[in-house]
């Protein structure tokens, strides 16, 4: 193949235009053509001749087998060597396959083919009741989206042709440089503005008429949403690929989270249903029935047991009335009934007469004059309880900290 009489060609050349000796290492290659492809980049404002020179250059020693060509024979015999179709790649190709064909960390690779990139998730929230989501129901949503242009499909142009974006020389991208101190470079890729990094544009008078060249058109989509029983606040329902659409793009989904509202009646613990209730304090002592309007409507009748007395602040719980839970909408959590007992302010002396004729007495209100003479007098304040018992709570957590300690050294000194 390389047969023919070598003839006498420069060898030098390809090492001068990346400034390295002959003996350059494939390491020290490497870093001649980094620094002197990104300095001379045209979308730097670089002579793409001196570009197109230094690609070719490094594509040609970076290879061991054809920099053993050119150290021998030159150029030329490398070109015959190709198999005189042109050969080799552009300038832009070795430039990004260099850099790993992500060269300043955007998009994907543009070897071999076009981008795929993948569209963003699209995220609604949706403001569900809790009967909805104790029922279940479903919810028609009318969104518009961009969608693929069917006329086109999605070329953006009557012919399907379209030419390299000049701006971007079809990459895409544009690379722009600043320099932060000197020999410090800090390289940032941004979508081409001229062809909306597409890296195409096309003729105006091959536009698509129907999308005028953008390769999307908007499209109303009416999505139906079914909200199970027992779904959760802050669960997603997704529709995969059902966010915009465009060209090369693998379309994202449309997500929506769940927001449950909050309900005037009921509030939900996971499974669990909890329901505030104020009797008042004959029910509470008598005893009581009402009726709970559920959250599908039907009514319950609740009621207390023969003889038994509520005290304020109780919980009963009814099982199997709570949420359904979700995907097993026949298993159902608890709900809780949270009782408040409604006191009178006051009692006439009438009423406490007839109290204290049902009502066992403690055995100090029977005390006699005497003893009671014996008593200091005392007034009684109100307070504001939470607060007394939260700092009370606090002082006792430190006061068991310090017994935890103090025993620990008594078992140590029982044991010596
Ligand atoms: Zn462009
Ligand atoms: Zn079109």
């Amino acid at each position: 193949m390389f047969g023919m009489a070598p003839k006498k060609s420069d060898n030098t050349k390809y090492y001068e235009i990346l400034g390295v000796p002959k003996t350059a290492s494939p390491e020290d290659l490497k870093k001649a053509y980094r620094k002197a492809a990104i300095k001379n980049h045209p979308d730097k404002g670089g002579d793409p001749e001196k570009f197109k020179e230094l690609a070719q250059a490094y594509e040609v020693l970076s290879d061991p087998e054809k920099r053993e060509i050119y150290d021998q024979y030159g150029e030329d015999a490398l070109k015959e060597g190709m198999g005189g179709g042109g050969g080799g790649h552009s300038p832009f190709d070795i430039f990004e396959s260099f850099f790993g064909g992500n060269p300043f960390g955007g998009g994907g690779s543009s070897r071999g083919g076009r981008r795929q990139r993948r569209g963003e998730d699209v995220i609604h929230p949706l403001k569900v009741s809790l009967e909805e989501l104790y029922n279940g129901t479903s919810k028609k949503l009318s969104l518009s989206r961009n969608a693929i242009c069917q006329k086109c499909n999605g070329k953006g142009s009557k012919s399907g042709a379209s030419t390299k974006c000049s701006g971007c020389r079809g990459s895409g991208m544009k690379v722009s440089m600043r320099q932060l101190a000197p020999g410090m470079i800090q390289q940032m890729q941004h979508p081409c503005n001229e062809c909306k990094g597409t890296g195409e544009t096309i003729n105006e008078k091959d536009r698509c008429p129907k999308c005028k060249g953008e390769k999307v058109v908007q499209e109303k989509k009416v999505l139906e949403v079914v909200v199970e029983k027992g779904m959760q606040n802050g669960q997603k329902i997704t529709f995969p690929g059902e966010a915009d659409e465009a060209p090369d793009t693998v379309t994202g989904d449309i997500v929506f989270v769940l927001q449950e509202k909050e309900h005037p009646k009921f509030k939900r613990k996971g499974d669990d249903l909890f329901f505030e209730h104020t009797l008042s304090l004959t029910e509470a002592l008598c005893g009581f029935q009402f009726v709970l309007t559920h959250l599908d409507n039907r009514q319950l009748l609740i009621k207390s047991n023969p003889g038994e007395v509520v005290k304020p602040d109780q919980f009963k719980a009814i099982n199997d009335e709570g949420m359904p839970m979700y995907q097993r909408p026949f298993m159902k959590g608890k709900l809780y009934i949270h009782f408040t007992v409604d006191f009178p302010d006051s009692l006439t002396p009438d009423q406490c007469k007839a109290l204290e004729a049902v009502l066992p007495l403690k055995p100090v209100s029977m005390m006699t004059d005497m003893e009671l003479d014996e008593c200091e007098e005392t007034t009684l304040h109100d307070v504001n309880i939470d607060e007394e018992m939260r700092r009370k709570q606090s002082q006792e957590a430190y006061d068991e900290d310090d017994d935890a300690h103090g025993g620990a050294q008594r078992v140590q000194c029982a044991q010596q």
